[in-house]
């Protein structure tokens, strides 16, 4: 994989530049509530800039339907890349149309432009490899060098992600490097004790992880939604709360392999349940109770661990040399279902493990709950490139650099 620094040596004054970024921020509105993304690729761009390069930043943000919808115009993420820049970034109203084409080309050397939604054209995330191909072709026309740092969309098989550097001279960005350097040091010998900490609510996608890290923890700690399929698992009832049902005997499969292998899982004891999910626009007071973990009523859900498995689960990562966490421990948008996420990220705060948290919501999470970032090892800018890194899987927009 040639290093953007390489690269730089080689000499980019003049060039157009295509850097693939991941300005997927959250928004609200058009307010960005976490710009670490966009922080995280910054130093990118700007050595880019710095050594003369006319710099072309794209990005897909959310999930609009293969057509221009301005709910997802990354107009927000283009102001704030200007502000961290300290200087003006022009911005394309379209990604490989009039506005974009005349934008880079009235780029000086050192200027940067961010091109719109790379998702407002059905191209980009097509499952068919000619309309991909052709989308490809006319990002391609952009550019004439290729720069991959957009570690969050990594895993996808994407026009931008994969079939772009097949195109052009590529180079992988300093954003990328850093994200696998850090997964490698989750791969390959691995300080012990080795713990995993699982949350969220996207529970299929985070059950494959375990498969693999069974065979690499030494101990795997679950919360947030998926914590309610592993207690049904285990014969418990878990009220409406978010359940996989048809993934319960995957994970009584897993929970036996754990006991083999001597990796200790461990579930929530107690949890935070009530009668419907908070309103997270008022935030109005949602009166949770706290229930044991195998006492859910029938008609309530959990939403975040009670405060005997903070206690629990901040105990077990006290030890810990190496700890990797996805997924928020609870519904944390809402404070009374914030405590859960907290006590984690305290919990590694306070533990002298190299830590790494991964996951968009997750990364969010410690930030908004007001964590200083530089207390953890490494806060990834990649959920599920980062999950499916740790499951061994190949990710094409890693794959497309290495050549
Ligand atoms: P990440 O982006 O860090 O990978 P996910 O996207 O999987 O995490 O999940 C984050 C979401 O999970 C948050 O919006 C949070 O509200 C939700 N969540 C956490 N616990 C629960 C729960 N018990 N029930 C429903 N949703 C939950
Ligand atoms: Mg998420």
């Amino acid at each position: 994989m040639k290093t953007i620094d390489e690269l730089l040596a080689e000499g980019v004054a003049g060039k157009r530049v295509f850097v693939r970024a991941d300005l997927n921020v959250p928004l609200d509105g058009t307010t960005i509530t976490d710009d670490g993304r966009i922080r995280a690729v910054r130093p990118t761009v700007s050595a880019l800039a710095a050594a003369g390069a006319r710099v072309v930043v794209a990005s897909h943000l959310g999930r609009p339907k293969g057509a221009p919808d301005p709910a997802f115009s990354l107009a927000p993420a283009a102001a704030r890349l200007g502000e961290l820049l300290g200087s003006e970034v022009a911005f394309a109203t379209d990604t490989v149309g009039e506005s974009a084409r005349a934008t880079v080309a009235a780029l000086t050397d050192g200027q940067v432009a961010v091109i719109e939604n790379l998702r407002f054209n059905a191209g980009e995330t097509s499952k068919d490899d000619t309309e991909r191909g052709a989308f490809a072709d006319q990002l391609a026309e952009l550019a004439d060098l290729y720069v991959g740092d957009g570690f969050g969309a990594v895993h996808r098989k994407h026009a931008s992600v994969f079939d772009l550097p097949a195109r052009l001279p590529h180079a992988a960005g300093g954003l990328i490097a850093t994200e696998v350097g850090v997964l490698k040091k989750l791969t390959e010998d691995v300080a012990r004790p080795y713990a995993v900490v699982l949350g969220g609510a996207k529970v299929s996608d985070k059950l494959g992880v375990i498969d693999h890290l069974l065979e690499k923890a030494d101990r795997i700690l679950i919360g947030g939604g998926m914590a309610y399929t592993f207690l049904k698992a285990q014969g418990h009832e878990v009220g409406i709360s978010l359940l996989q049902e048809d993934q319960v005997p995957a994970v009584q499969g897993y929970l036996k392999r754990a006991e083999e292998l001597g990796v200790e899982f461990v579930l929530p004891v107690d949890v935070l349940v009530a009668h419907e999910f908070p309103d997270l626009k008022t935030k109005a007071p949602a009166h949770p109770t706290t229930v044991a973990a195998d006492a859910i009523p029938a008609d309530q859900e959990g939403l975040d661990i009670g405060p005997a498995t903070r206690e629990l689960y901040a105990a077990k990562l006290a030890d810990a040399a190496t700890v990797f966490w996805n997924g928020p421990m609870g519904v944390f948008e809402h404070p009374d279902y914030a405590e859960g996420t907290k006590a984690v990220a305290q919990a590694l705060v306070d533990s002298p493990a190299f830590s790494v948290v991964g996951g968009g919501d997750s990364a969010a999470a410690v930030r908004i709950l007001g964590f200083d970032e530089n207390a953890f090892g490494h806060i990834s800018t990649g959920g599920g490139a980062s999950l499916e890194y740790l499951e061994g899987k190949t990710l094409p927009g890693l794959a497309a650099l290495e050549d």
